[in-house]
């Protein structure tokens, strides 16, 4: 690991300040959260108010006091700051209290650390930690230790801060370089899946409204979920099946979280611009939050940003076991699904989304009666074996007449299959 850290456990005490500054107000019920989804013990949550940070600690005298003292009653590992710190904030802060101090950004990464569970993954996020780390390497302290120790490492004259630095970028190059070829492998396996015209369903939505869960029920798959924020951070991809539809590739994407570290967006811009490319987002909203409504705002400010606006989108209210709701579709004048409520955890009104998906995919889909040539025997048994048969009749003339029903895709792939044009069928009756 690249990060020397301090010795010492989780045992925390928490600072967090209501400033009336809105763009930097955070919210201490989600602090919480936070904290306990990085694996700190909690052990007392310090509140206060203030008109701005002061520049030295961030917090003002009387406040130090009280946290020094918390600090000493409770034997605390470290403290933990739901705002941003100036490093140098941090390090004075940290002469002060004679403990570890981590802000907002330092225990999101932390967070993320823990969670990313793809390789990529793995790679952005040490890429946004040792930018953090960067603004973090002053004189006087060391953070890094060369894997093979400092002789032969170290140039003439060169200082420590020096070294961290040159390690720092070396290590910065390496990841990146390594970044570049996942992407490429990413995008081949995406081309791929848009050349098949396979439907990517993109699941968006706030920490904990419960994606996990949701992704885990429609595809049965073993993705890790907790109780705690950014259970999922890389997209994984999983295919379902859909009666009219087909294969659909569903993909699991980062979890929102407002105020995201900057270098964080960064880091998972390519993660999100999935989501731009999807053929219909599945926006998962925890029902029961308090914070609902903000949270709803917040995932579509950020869809905004990476290009994901104008992409059809389908709501869906989960937690609906913990309201008095009951599960169902919403549609709107033209009876197209708007919104869904369900519960994933207990798994009503899943169902329900799988069949709005498939109403919001299967626009492409071929119906209507065909009458088949004598000679076309290969064509009815095609369709038969694609399940896409579902009366079939003769005219008074003896001839084969088909209805069917199948995705435009699979009709595509079998008249290619056979060499047969399109124009060369005989439609009766074709919606
Ligand atoms: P993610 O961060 O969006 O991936 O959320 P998770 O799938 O990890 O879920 C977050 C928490 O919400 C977990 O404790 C889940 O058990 C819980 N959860 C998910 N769906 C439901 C639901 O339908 N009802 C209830 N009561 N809890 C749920």
């Amino acid at each position: 690991m690249f990060f020397e850290r301090e010795e010492g456990g989780n045992r925390a005490v928490l600072v967090h300040i209501d400033l009336p500054d809105e763009l930097k107000r955070e919210d201490s019920a989600e602090f919480l959260e936070l904290v306990r989804s990085a694996g700190a013990e909690v052990l007392v949550l310090i509140g206060g108010s203030r008109k701005s940070p002061s520049a030295r600690l961030f917090v003002g005298d009387g406040k130090l006091e009280e946290i020094r003292a918390a600090v000493e009653e409770y034997q605390a590992d470290l403290v933990l700051f739901n705002h941003s710190l100036k490093p140098s904030q941090e390090r004075n802060l940290e002469k002060e209290l004679g403990c570890r101090i981590l802000d907002r950004t330092g225990l999101i990464l932390d967070i993320f650390a823990q969670r990313a569970r793809t390789y990529e993954g793995k790679l952005q996020v040490e890429l946004a930690q040792l930018e953090f780390l960067t603004t973090r390497l002053v004189r006087g302290r060391t953070y890094l230790q060369s894997q093979k120790g400092g002789i032969g490492l170290r140039g003439p004259g060169e200082t420590q801060l020096e070294t961290d630095r040159r390690l720092v970028r070396k290590r910065v190059e390496a990841i990146q370089s390594r970044l570049k070829k996942v992407r490429v492998q990413r995008e081949t396996s995406r081309r791929a899946r848009v050349q098949a015209e396979i439907p990517a369903v993109s699941l968006v939505g706030y920490t904990n409204a419960g994606k996990s869960t949701l992704f885990n029920r429609l595809t049965n798959a073993d993705v890790y979920t907790a109780d705690q924020l950014f259970a999922t951070l890389d997209p994984t991809l999983r295919r379902i099946e859909l009666e009219d539809v087909g294969t659909v590739v569903l993909i699991d994407t980062v979890g929102f979280i407002r105020h995201l570290p900057h270098k964080l967006i960064e880091a998972f811009q390519a993660t999100l611009q999935e989501a731009a490319e999807a053929t219909l987002l599945i926006h998962l909203v925890d029902a029961a939050s308090h914070e609902r409504d903000d949270n709803i705002d917040q995932v579509e400010q950020v869809l905004d940003e990476v290009g994901a606006a104008e992409v059809p989108t389908l709501m869906v209210f989960n937690k609906i076991d913990r309201l008095e709701q009951q599960p169902r579709i919403e549609r709107d004048a033209n009876g197209v699904p708007k919104r869904v409520w369900l519960s994933a955890a207990t798994g009503e009104g899943c169902d329900l989304l799988l069949q709005a998906i498939n109403e919001r995919l299967a626009i492409k889909i071929v119906k209507g009666l065909l009458q088949l040539h004598p000679a076309q025997t290969r064509l009815r048994a095609g369709l038969f074996n694609l399940n896409a048969v579902t009366v079939e009749n003769y005219s008074e003339e003896g001839h084969c007449q088909l209805q069917l029903r199948l995705p435009q895709k699979d009709f595509r792939q079998l008249l290619s299959q056979l060499n047969l044009a399109e124009e060369s069928l005989l439609w009766i009756t074709k919606p």
